[in-house]
């Protein structure tokens, strides 16, 4: 084994094709549903808002898909990313796991979210569309995709949730400087933030209700598509450059995962992770530990009821079978903003219902510890996000402390806070709330699903 701390691969290296899983999940991905019509969703319904390469990339059964080389050729501004054994922390813990994070926050805007942005704005530039919507919750995915945008000479509309608009100007400034344009949802530009606005004024918004809100600007506008930062198919194929890496470094030092940890919002960095390993657990032939680590006040693949739901709040999109806490659901303001999303994304939901992953939960004042201990001992300041994967990391280090066993502990770390100080000042000054899982707002949410039948 080697003794080495920084596992880095050459350029040349990057994979060239993306991990497609969908012919090889345990049991087939039940089909996402229109919302008028109950029926499965047609190609030609995703035609308003999408281009046809990812609504292809969305349903195909081929098992790789060739990466663009012009979209190989930005990866290379930060890609392959290092592979770095936690030697610092494993001595403070006295574990004698090997631990190891894959870090994905050396990207310009500092998480795994561009592996998809870049793709997804070079396949609607290449379909002749100029401008795209979206939404963000911590402002992540906003500033993942105006920089992509700005890569390819493109306009970028976000709408970013208001609680976050008001709490992390740094996040909006930095989409400003990548030239995209940004709102603080719910909006009175949309239908569906006005009818919210009308309810309550002061809304502070959801993850939800800004897809609403950048959907129909996309759908009500020719000239202009939406692009989705988590939950769908061709997201989690995009990340699976991740996991595909982390494969090749740890064959370059002849070691193999024992464990697989990561957070969990809508999935993507979790599935960009794991999938490239799934295949060879399903088959038996690789015994291998999956972990998703999500917030106890938002707590879908724990909590969640295996349905037919929207993907968002004014139930304008498809419906998909996952797991869900409602539509409706409005999680208490953590700060880990990028993980309070209702739902999750069906091919994560589809490997949590075979088994083939299990799901964990936390509250906020462990994970922030986690944080401390991660950025005294290695270095960086994780994001609130990719904090909830180190907690869940370090408490499987610990648990080999006490039975002795040398397991291998691979995390996704998603991305640094540099962004998120604030939330580290509250956590510090011991004024953060360990929300439990708010049990009433999301009964009172899941009255609301949709009557569709669950696994078609
Ligand atoms: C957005 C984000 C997440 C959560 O989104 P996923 O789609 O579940 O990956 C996690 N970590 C960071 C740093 C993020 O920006």
């Amino acid at each position: 084994m080697s003794d080495s701390y920084k596992i880095v691969l050459d350029e040349k290296e990057l994979p060239k094709a993306w991990y497609n899983v969908l012919p090889d999940l345990p049991e087939p991905l039940a089909p996402p549903l229109n919302p008028q019509t109950g029926q499965p969703v047609s190609p030609d319904d995703l035609k308003p808002i999408f281009p046809d390469e990812l609504i292809m990339q969305e349903v195909s059964q081929d098992r790789w898909i060739e990466i663009p080389s012009e979209v190989l050729d930005i990866y290379k501004l930060w890609r392959p990313t290092p592979l770095i054994r936690a030697r610092r922390l494993e001595k403070a813990l006295g574990t004698p796991a090997r631990m190891y994070y894959k870090n994905e926050g050396v990207s310009p805007p500092g998480s795994h979210k561009p592996n998809t942005a870049v793709a997804q704005a070079y396949y609607n530039k290449k379909a002749g569309v100029n401008k795209l919507t979206t939404e963000t919750g911590a402002g992540q995915w906003g500033s993942a995709l105006s920089f992509a945008c700005s890569l390819f000479d493109m306009h970028c509309t976000v709408y970013m949730v208001k609680v976050s608009y008001n709490q992390k100007p740094y996040r909006r400034i930095l989409m400003h400087i990548w030239g995209g344009e940004v709102y603080p949802s719910p909006t009175d530009r949309t239908n569906a933030g006005r009818a919210i606005l009308e309810k309550n004024p002061d809304s502070m918004g959801s993850l939800g209700i800004a897809i609403s809100e950048a959907v129909e600007d996309a759908a009500t506008h020719e000239d202009t598509n939406y692009a989705l930062g988590s939950v769908l198919n061709h997201v989690l194929l995009h990340q699976t450059v991740i996991g595909l890496e982390t494969k090749r470094q740890l064959e370059l030092v002849e070691d193999k995962a024992d464990v697989i940890v990561g957070c969990v919002g809508g999935g993507s960095n979790f599935g960009g992770m794991i999938l490239p390993f799934v295949k060879d657990k399903i088959d038996g032939k690789h015994d291998i530990d999956i972990i998703a680590i999500e917030p106890k006040s938002c707590p879908t693949l724990t909590k969640g009821l295996y349905q037919y739901d929207y993907g968002d709040t004014a139930g304008m999109t498809p419906l998909m079978l996952m797991y869900t806490l409602g539509h409706t659901f409005e999680p208490p303001g953590i700060h880990a903003g990028g993980l309070r999303y209702h739902g999750d994304a069906p091919i994560l939901c589809n490997l949590v219902k075979n088994g083939v992953v299990s799901p964990k939960a936390y509250t906020q004042n462990p994970v922030f510890e986690a944080a401390v201990l991660f950025a005294r001992t290695e270095g960086i300041v994780p994001a609130p996000e990719t904090s909830h994967a180190l907690r869940g990391w370090i408490d499987e280090a610990l648990k080999c402390k006490e039975t002795g066993e040398e397991k291998a502990i691979v995390c996704c770390f998603s991305g640094h806070g540099h962004f998120d100080l604030a939330a580290y000042d509250d956590y510090l000054e011991g004024r953060l709330e360990d929300y439990e899982y708010p049990e009433d707002k999301i009964a009172e949410a899941l009255k609301d699903l949709p009557k569709f039948p669950t696994g078609l």
